[in-house]
């Protein structure tokens, strides 16, 4: 059932200079909702998750749990608990696997729920806890995935937003990660799930937009679409 947004955007426009990469776009996630957004290469699919953080020059209106949000002004953002795992995951390579973590937590000063998020995400994410010492750089790319979902989440996250997290990993630890996404949601986290991959992204999703040219092309129920081919058509209707 379609609850009442937690985000929503009207008519959201970003632009690097002069060169306009988003198009007056209007998206809506529910409370507990999974959102994929799926685009080829050069959507826009970034540039939407960076203008619903404020972190590109941007213009229309991001509503938060029904409160307009602060245009361009990141730290805002950040403190309402809508947090980006970023492609190319942005962990701190020569920092252990617990200081990346505790980095994630630093706005929290209460001891025992630090304690708290740590052992959810070590549960959530059992690798990481056998690697709490090592160097988060020398990790295997899905590991460091891992790592980088599990930071956010020490941020106590209201809507998690991922850009691409299956980008350059094994299709195996791709579906463990998008499980554990799922177990989230599930547990009544909303998500944001910006994909190239559609099949995996369209298992988890309640509802799919897709992105084409900077420009919603299409809201999808997932249950909808029977095929890659279908998708294809979509796109190119
Ligand atoms: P990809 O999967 O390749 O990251 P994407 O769907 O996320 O693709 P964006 O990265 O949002 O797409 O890019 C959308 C458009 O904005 C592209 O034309 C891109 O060249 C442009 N763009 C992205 N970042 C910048 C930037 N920092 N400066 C100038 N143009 C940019």
């Amino acid at each position: 059932a379609a609850s009442s947004p937690i985000l929503s955007t009207t008519g959201l426009s970003a632009s690097y200079g002069h060169a306009r990469a988003l198009h007056e776009v209007d998206i809506r996630v529910g409370e507990g909702e999974l959102v994929a957004v799926l685009g080829p290469n050069g959507a826009g699919k970034s540039t939407l998750l960076r203008a619903l953080l404020g972190l590109v020059a941007n213009s229309g209106e991001v509503r938060f749990r029904g409160a307009s949000l602060p245009r361009q002004n990141a730290v805002a953002v950040a403190s309402r608990g809508i947090v980006l795992v970023p492609e190319g995951r942005g962990i701190f390579g020569p920092m252990s696997v617990a200081d990346n973590l505790e980095l994630g937590a630093y706005r929290l000063h209460d001891k025992a729920e630090f304690a708290r998020r740590r052992e959810r995400v070590l549960t959530l994410f059992p690798r990481l806890k056998e690697r709490l010492g090592q160097v988060a750089g020398s990790m295997s790319g899905g590991e460091q995935q891992m790592l980088a979902i599990g930071r956010a989440l020490m941020a106590g996250p209201q809507i998690l937003l991922l850009d691409e997290p299956s980008l350059g990993l094994a299709p195996r630890v791709t579906g463990e990660i998008l499980e554990t996404l799922g177990l989230l949601n599930r547990e009544g986290l909303a998500i944001v799930l910006v994909e190239q991959k559609a099949p995996l992204a369209l298992k988890l999703a309640n509802r799919v937009y897709l992105l084409s040219l900077g420009r919603i092309a299409a809201e999808l129920d997932p249950r909808d679409i029977t095929s890659h081919d279908d998708l294809a058509q979509h796109y190119f209707a």
